[in-house]
């Protein structure tokens, strides 16, 4: 019966020649479409050689659709835009900051053909590749020098390395930090030859901590914002002004990484405490390191501003050859810088800005406006439009929430997880928050544009999907 029903699958040519199949090579690759088949036919082959033949064969129509889908599964990208409902504003998983049009259009612009990345067209001559986005950097943190990498953890590990190989790098206890997916400060400083020297104790630190380690072997002394935790309560840490002050009567260079990047104060908007690029430069920092896809709202980068002969030890160290950022993140960044310049206008079109100052009362008058519609879809029991929190990062501070609204949706007839699992595999993808068995779509991270995309999303799904 097997060996019968073996015989009769169809051949790879057979299959090829089908008019649900044949298209499919014109559009793709023979090569594509004859993998596909192979593997579908070994795939019914295994299952005819192990139910015995029990499951009978499938009718040729249905074998080609399989094998259709199959092939088009395979050719969607593994990368797929996302509709971020989350509220989490710099979602890592997400891709962070999402781009301004002006740096989106500069992006295409260059990556189409070729770009100026390392000539300098009036003279002819070699240029540095940061030439483009240095002056900008310059203007719009009031630093001497710029030089820019992969991201900020390759921005920490250049600096150490540039400045502190084999020798110490004073660091508070309070701030050796680990970041999501493991970024741990010691573990970075260690894997670019630099000693790290902890002063103080988790909840307090004094000047007189940095003074007492200070030694022959000091190379630089390290600040760093703790982007994801507080210590409250019993707690002192020394201020800038003050490392900046010790450091000077030690000849030492004060390195302050301070994380997110952000350009202008952003306190009124939730995100408390933020530090600000050019206060760090303003307060005598020497180096100032942070990243360009979170509160700068570029593309994926670091960013490291300061000194002119601390920049340029950097730039000449071999690292930066294996950390340097491409033609189309140059174009991106300063197209954004370009923003910055003037912090009205980064608001009003840089979108990761936009979202964080929305008024919330925008935010309300859209959850109400997209509750009923959202109730009126067949997979939902309720959708009830409800003040929330949300926050800036995945690992945020736990002070920064940031006023939100969300539609709360009550699934019929299944789970709130089941819910938002069917969401993420549809075009375009959504990604919510599951809480207390219901569905959350929080307006905070989405576009005003992407709200008919929601209802869509959530009415193209049936109660019994
Ligand atoms: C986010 C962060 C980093 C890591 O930056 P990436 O750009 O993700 O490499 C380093 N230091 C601080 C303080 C941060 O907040």
């Amino acid at each position: 019966m097997a060996t019968k029903m073996l015989r009769n699958i169809p051949s790879v040519s057979e299959m090829l020649d089908n008019p649900r199949i044949r298209p499919l090579v014109d559009r793709l690759s023979h090569n594509v479409v004859v993998d596909r088949i192979r593997n579908v036919l070994d795939d019914l082959r295994e299952d005819v050689a192990s139910s015995s033949g029990n499951g009978g064969l499938p009718d040729i129509g249905d074998l080609a659709e399989r094998i259709a889908r199959r092939i088009l599964e395979g050719e969607q990208p593994s990368l797929r835009p996302v509709i971020n409902a989350t509220g989490i504003l710099l979602h890592t998983g997400l891709g962070r900051a999402p781009l301004a049009e002006e740096a989106i259009e500069e992006m295409v612009a260059v990556a189409r053909g070729y770009a100026s990345v390392e000539l300098d067209l009036a003279s002819g001559k070699r240029s540095q590749r940061v030439v483009a986005v240095e002056g900008l950097l310059q203007q719009v943190t009031g630093a001497e020098a710029a030089v820019v990498c992969n991201n900020n953890a390759g921005a920490t590990m250049l600096t150490l390395a540039a400045l502190a190989a084999q020798r110490e790098v004073i660091v508070s206890r309070g701030q050796l930090i680990e970041i999501g997916g493991s970024y741990r400060l010691p573990d970075v400083m260690s894997a670019c030859g630099a000693h790290l020297r902890e002063v103080g104790t988790t909840n307090k630190t004094h000047p007189h901590d940095y003074e007492q380690a200070i030694g022959e072997e000091t190379a630089v002394l390290m600040r760093v914002h703790p982007s994801n935790f507080v210590v409250v309560g019993f707690s002192s840490a020394v201020s800038l002004p003050e490392l900046v002050r010790i450091g000077r009567e030690h000849n030492l260079p004060v390195i302050d990484d301070i994380g997110s990047g952000a350009m202008f104060p952003l306190d009124e908007f939730g995100a408390v405490g933020e530090p600000v690029a050019r206060e760090s430069i303003e307060a005598g920092a020497d180096l100032v390191l942070f990243s360009g896809d979170k509160l700068l709202g570029g593309p994926q980068c670091g960013i490291i501003v300061g000194r002119r002969h601390l920049i340029d030890r950097i730039a000449k160290h071999p690292m930066m050859r294996a950390m340097r950022v491409d033609k189309t993140t140059l174009a991106g960044l300063a197209a954004t810088l370009r923003l910055h310049r003037d912090p009205q206008r980064a608001q009003a079109s840089i979108p990761l800005l936009q979202l964080l100052t929305t008024p919330v009362e925008n935010l309300q008058n859209r959850a109400e406006r997209l509750a009923p519609q959202l109730e009126a879809c067949d997979a939902v029991e309720s959708a009830v439009a409800m003040p929330e929190e949300a926050f800036l990062g995945g690992g945020s501070v736990p002070t920064q929430k940031l006023e939100t609204w969300c539609v709360a949706i009550t699934p019929a007839r299944q789970s709130a997880d089941r819910l938002a699992a069917w969401l993420r595999k549809g075009t375009p993808a959504v990604v919510g928050r599951v809480q207390h068995d219901q569905l959350l779509l929080d307006l905070r991270s989405v576009p005003p544009r992407d709200d008919q995309a929601l209802v869509n999303a959530v009415g193209g799904l049936s109660s019994s999907d």
